[in-house]
C-alpha cells in the first residue's frame, strides 16, 4: 500500500543525522515518511508532483478553427520505474495503479508515489509515478527541484539517460540505488504526422513557443518534435518553466517551426 500523498514543501525535508550510510537511508526516509504522513498538510497544486498537476493546468487552446488545437501542459516532477523497480518499491507482484489519464492516449499518472533522496542528506518526500512502466527508471525535475536535492540533473531528453546522475528512491516496500537517470526533461512537443505537416516539422527538428501572459509573455526556444501518429498536440514544459510565464494566465499560445535551427544551414 503506498504512502498517502504528501506534502510537496517548498523546501526539501531535512534528514537529521549528521551522516548517511547506504544502509541507513532506507530507516531515515522511512521514518521521514512516517512524520509527513502525520503532518496531513494540504497539497498545492502546482508542485503536486506527476502530470496529473498537468491536466489541470492545460493553457488556453489556439482559436483558429483550421489550426490544430494545441494545448500547453506543465509537466510536473515525476519518475517512470521498470517492472522491476515497481516490484522492489511496492512490494512483490505489485503494479502501477492508474489514478488518472494523461492527455496523452494510454499514459497516466499512477496512484503509487515514491521518495527521491539525494546526496546531502536532502529529498523530496513525494514524487508522482507515471506509466506504463519502462525499460529503465527515470526522474524528471525542474532546475528549482534538482538545486532542492543538490543534484546536478542536466537536460536530456527523455530515455537519453547516460551519464546522468542517480539517486535513491524508496518506496513502501524497499528502496532502489539508481546508478544514472536523474533530468531535467528537455521541453517538447507530442505532436502527430497530419500535424507535424501543418507546421512544416519532423520529428527531430525544434520549434519555437509564444506564451502571452500579463506581464511575463515568454517565448520558449528548442521545443522538440516528438512526431508520433497516436499523439494529440500537445507541449510539455517544466513547473519552472510554466511560472516563468504564469501559463495559467496566458492568454495566447503559438507554436511555429524554429527556423534559426533549418536543417539548410549544414
Ligand atoms: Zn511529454
Amino acid at each position: 500500500m503506498a504512502h498517502p500523498a504528501s506534502p510537496a514543501p517548498s523546501e526539501p525535508a531535512q534528514i537529521e543525522p549528521a551522516q548517511i550510510e547506504p544502509a541507513q537511508i532506507e530507516a531515515l526516509v522511512r521514518d521521514a515518511v512516517r512524520r509527513l504522513a502525520v503532518g496531513g498538510h494540504a497539497v498545492h497544486s502546482a508542485a503536486a508532483g506527476g502530470h496529473s498537476a498537468a491536466a489541470s493546468r492545460q493553457s488556453p487552446r489556439a482559436e483558429a478553427a483550421d489550426k490544430p488545437n494545441l494545448v500547453v501542459s506543465i509537466s510536473a516532477r515525476h519518475c517512470h520505474l521498470t517492472d522491476e523497480h515497481v516490484e522492489i518499491l511496492f512490494g512483490p507482484g505489485a503494479t502501477l495503479t492508474p489514478e488518472k489519464p494523461l492527455y496523452q492516449d494510454g499514459f497516466f499518472a499512477a496512484a503509487q508515489t515514491v521518495m527521491v533522496v539525494g546526496p546531502r542528506r536532502r529529498m523530496l518526500p513525494s514524487v508522482r509515478v507515471l506509466g506504463p512502466t519502462r525499460s529503465h527508471s527515470q526522474v524528471e525535475l525542474a532546475l528549482t527541484d534538482s538545486i532542492s536535492l543538490g543534484i546536478d540533473a542536466p537536460v536530456r531528453h527523455s530515455g537519453d539517460i547516460a551519464g546522468t546522475p542517480g539517486c535513491v528512491l524508496v518506496g513502501p516496500a524497499g528502496t532502489v540505488q539508481l546508478q544514472q537517470g536523474v533530468i531535467r526533461a528537455a521541453r517538447h512537443v507530442h505532436i502527430n504526422h497530419r500535424d507535424c505537416k501543418y507546421y512544416g516539422v519532423e520529428n527531430g527538428d525544434l520549434m519555437r513557443l509564444k506564451v502571452t501572459s500579463p506581464g511575463c509573455s515568454l517565448v520558449f526556444e528548442d521545443v522538440l518534435v516528438r512526431a508520433d501518429d497516436a499523439a494529440k498536440l500537445e507541449v510539455h514544459i517544466d513547473t519552472d518553466e510554466g511560472n516563468a510565464c504564469n501559463l495559467d494566465a496566458a492568454t495566447a499560445i503559438e507554436l511555429e517551426p524554429q527556423r534559426s535551427d533549418c536543417r539548410c544551414k549544414h
